[in-house]
């Protein structure tokens, strides 16, 4: 049985074999934690941005667009908080020389713990079977009781630490409980210091003139400044959003597990405009709708969860992240934040200009609190990946790969594939193919057996491909290989189009989110 280490290796290779993402500048050798996308990758990217940009401002009238500069005013950042507080405690060992994030080891220690205190329950829920009863089980085993205390002393700590910025103490709960270097195996560790996450550079020709500028490390601030040009020139009344997918960019410590986490990268942010008080009501709103959204791509209500945030940012009063259950366990994906009126007071102070918002019903004037939904393109993309990489074991001791992408997202819809490459059958599949490529990303493929064929359309998710033979020269029908079931159909040429866009229509997935 393959681990799960295993299986995300195996993701990794198969993400560069067939064309979804390629480390960068790769003939240099890549560069740490940057990635870019290849033919496929770029398409299922483009799916998911037009899934998440479509579910926003066409299902929420009250929602709209924006594209700012990735570039901003460097007082944005005084602002907002990023040039004295963005930074993450970092910890280096100092025999393997390798660098970590001194929170991300104490987290990792207490899944540590709820590993063991899972495993624990799942033996004894064989052993007793039907009579047995978890809740109790939880509350009354000595072991399991051991480990849940040790499990919340060590998170306690962990929070107060987290709260009063007390890097000694991260550094002293590494220390306590024993915690090693996994490459080099030893406890031989710095203290624990912290380091801001901002790239830099400078804007202007000349040495004097020029200003220290930084590239963007999240979305958000760009709306903020904007908030009420969109709002007066759009005419919106509270509640109302404004939604932005662009790049962000952060020097992160750790760059180890592929696009989960990189330095360049791209996020969907949609800032939500309430009056005070009416925030936790929308937070909740959107938690729901956007668990729905992920849920709606079938793979698996069990894959996701909520973690609640242990250390509230100093601007929040409620914080939550949407978790999917990556190859090396459950992962933040998307955070859902109430930012109160922070950002835009903020702003307000640093800029002497007023921002605040006439609220023509309540006959007053307010700066507005912010609920946030802010997902990373690059993380989906990877929960998507995860989620849709199938093995399978086929009669015959044959067996395939392949990538059980929601149709709507996949990033090839159909291969047309000409039983020979005679006979007037190119010709005939080109023709079909002529007719679907105004509508759908579809490929042609006319080389190889047409198992290797299917195959290949298995490994990058296409779920329909559609064979052309000599009897549909006579009667226009094709068959069609469903890629999950792998069944095949005889169906007419001219019913080609509603087949497929049946199953590839966003619309379905947007129901969902809508109605369920
Ligand atoms: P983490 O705790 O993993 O560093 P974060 O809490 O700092 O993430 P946010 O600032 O809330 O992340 O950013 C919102 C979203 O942007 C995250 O949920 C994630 O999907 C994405 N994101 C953040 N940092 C990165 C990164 N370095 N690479 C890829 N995606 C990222």
């Amino acid at each position: 049985m393959s681990t799960q280490s295993d299986v995300f290796k195996k993701l990794i290779a198969h993400s560069k074999e067939y064309g979804f993402v390629f480390p960068s500048s790769e003939i240099y050798d890549g560069l740490g934690a940057v990635y870019d996308y290849g033919q496929n990758g770029v398409e299922l990217k483009n799916n998911i941005k037009k899934y998440w940009w479509d579910s926003m401002v066409l299902l929420n009238e009250n929602v709209v667009g924006i594209d700012a500069a990735i570039f901003m005013h460097p007082t944005t950042w005084k602002a907002s908080g990023h040039v004295d507080a963005f930074n993450d405690p970092l910890i280096d060992n100092k025999d393997s020389k390798k660098r970590y994030r001194a929170d991300v080891l104490i987290e990792e220690l207490l899944a540590k713990y709820d590993e063991k205190i899972d495993r624990e329950v799942e033996k004894a829920k064989k052993r007793f079977g039907e009579s047995f009863d978890e809740k109790m089980y939880r509350e009354t085993n000595p072991r399991v009781l051991e480990n849940q205390a040790k499990r919340d002393e060590i998170h306690a700590r962990f929070v107060k630490a987290l709260n009063d910025n007390d890097l000694d103490e991260l550094r002293q709960i590494i220390v306590d409980n024993e915690i090693v270097c996994p490459i080099s195996g030893t406890r031989n560790w710095t203290d624990v210091r912290q380091f801001n996450l901002m790239f830099s550079t400078e804007m202007g020709s000349t040495a004097e003139g020029s200003t220290k500028i930084y590239l963007r490390p999240e979305t958000a601030q760009g709306i903020f400044v904007n908030y009420l040009n969109v709002q007066k020139t759009g005419r919106m009344r509270i509640p109302f959003g404004i939604a932005q997918i662009g790049k962000a960019f952060r020097n992160e410590i750790v760059a180890r597990q592929f696009i989960f986490r990189m330095r360049e990268f791209e996020q969907m942010e949609m800032q939500f405009f309430v009056r005070p008080g009416e925030e936790i009501e929308w937070f909740e709103h959107w938690k729901d709708i956007r668990l729905k959204w992920h849920k709606a791509l079938g793979m698996g209500e069990h894959k996701y969860r909520f973690h609640d945030h242990d250390k509230l940012a100093h601007y929040a009063n409620a914080a939550t992240d949407i978790e999917f259950e990556m190859p090396f366990g459950f992962k933040e994906v998307e955070g859902i934040h109430s930012r109160t009126d922070y950002d835009l007071s903020q702003h307000e102070k640093f800029s002497g200009k007023n921002i605040k918002y006439f609220d023509p019903e309540l006959n007053q004037s307010y700066v507005p609190y912010v609920v946030e939904t802010s997902i990373g393109v690059d993380r989906m993309f990877l929960s998507i990946m995860a989620g849709a990489y199938t093995e399978e074991e086929l009669e015959g001791g044959d067996s395939r790969v392949v990538l059980k992408f929601h149709p709507a997202l996949a990033p090839v819809k159909a291969a047309i594939l000409p039983l020979v490459r005679k006979d007037g059958l190119p010709e005939k599949a080109r023709e079909i193919m002529d007719e679907l490529k105004f509508d759908f990303k579809c490929v042609y493929d006319e080389k190889d057996s047409i198992g290797k064929r299917y195959r290949r359309q298995d490994a990058v998710g296409t779920p329909f491909c559609i064979t052309v033979d000599h009897q549909t020269l006579e009667d226009n029908m094709v068959t069609i290989r469903y890629r999950d079931s792998m069944e095949q159909d005889r169906v007419a040429i001219s019913d080609l189009h509603k087949i497929i866009d049946e199953q590839v229509n966003m619309k379905n997935l947007f129901k969902k989110i809508v109605t369920e």
